[in-house]
């Protein structure tokens, strides 16, 4: 089994239109798993919602998605986040918002878990060294019944080792599972990375190999920033996809 795992999509259609077609060059995919944020800040929430509805993903819910369908109050995000939800909740059909509205928090896998946030907070929490101290984290691994934890929501992509609690930075190229150390990963965003690469960020799962690879792939970002400017949101949003910020 192979899986294309990508997370905080956010309504970039460009982004995930390059991401399956890259992955599909590198290897035969067999499933699709998302880490959430499907919609939010991007100009096309409901072609990804379809886009990832076609390919039968298997996904969990992020903020920006419980918040589009009225789930979670907007008065949690920032004012350009929130302007951007209250106009992507105006383009998705209520056939959108049901799909967004069952996502489940939390999936199985093994040897994976799935969830947006963390096992603690699986909407909200972010898992990077600034938002967690070591007992919090150590708690994170408590709760985690699979040997690893795929997690979004910061749009860094990096790796968490259990046994030493230290964040490293997830490099480009492929790596074979360790065989016991139990790790928290964060593939990186599809739609809106902020790690100062402007490329969408995913990875590749081998079941038979144990295997994952860490993909960047360029997409037209102009394309999505003329869009985004066309549907009159924030000229912020646009302008950091350029950043990668
Ligand atoms: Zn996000």
């Amino acid at each position: 089994m192979r899986a294309l795992i990508v997370s905080d999509i956010h309504g970039n259609l460009e982004a995930l239109d390059a991401v399956l077609a890259d992955a599909r060059v590198a290897d035969r995919l067999d499933e699709v798993w998302c880490l959430g944020d499907i919609v939010g800040y991007g100009p096309d929430p409901g072609p990804c919602v379809d886009r990832l509805r076609s390919l039968s993903a298997q996904a969990v819910a992020g903020n920006h998605d419980l918040a589009a369908v009225g789930a979670i109050g907007l008065e949690q995000f920032n004012p350009h986040a929130a302007e951007a939800l209250r106009w992507t909740a105006s383009r998705l059909t209520e056939d959108q918002k049901g799909y967004l509205a069952k996502l489940p928090v939390t999936l199985e896998r093994p040897p994976f878990t799935l969830v947006h946030g963390s096992l603690l907070d699986p909407v909200w929490d972010y898992v990077l060294p600034q938002y967690q101290t070591p007992a919090r984290l150590a708690e994170v691994f408590r709760m985690q019944r699979t040997q690893f934890c795929l997690v979004g929501q910061s749009h860094v992509p990096l790796v968490c080792a259990e046994a030493s609690l230290h964040f490293a930075s997830l490099e480009e190229g492929g790596w074979e599972l360790p065989t016991t150390a139990r790790l928290i990963i964060n593939p990186g965003s599809l739609g809106q990375p902020r790690d100062g690469d402007a490329r969408a960020s995913y990875l590749l799962y081998d079941e038979g190999r144990r295997h994952l690879q860490h993909r960047r792939v360029a997409y037209p970002v102009s394309v999505t920033q003329a869009k985004i400017r066309k549907a009159g949101l924030p000229e912020t949003l646009a302008a950091r996809l350029e950043h990668g910020a």
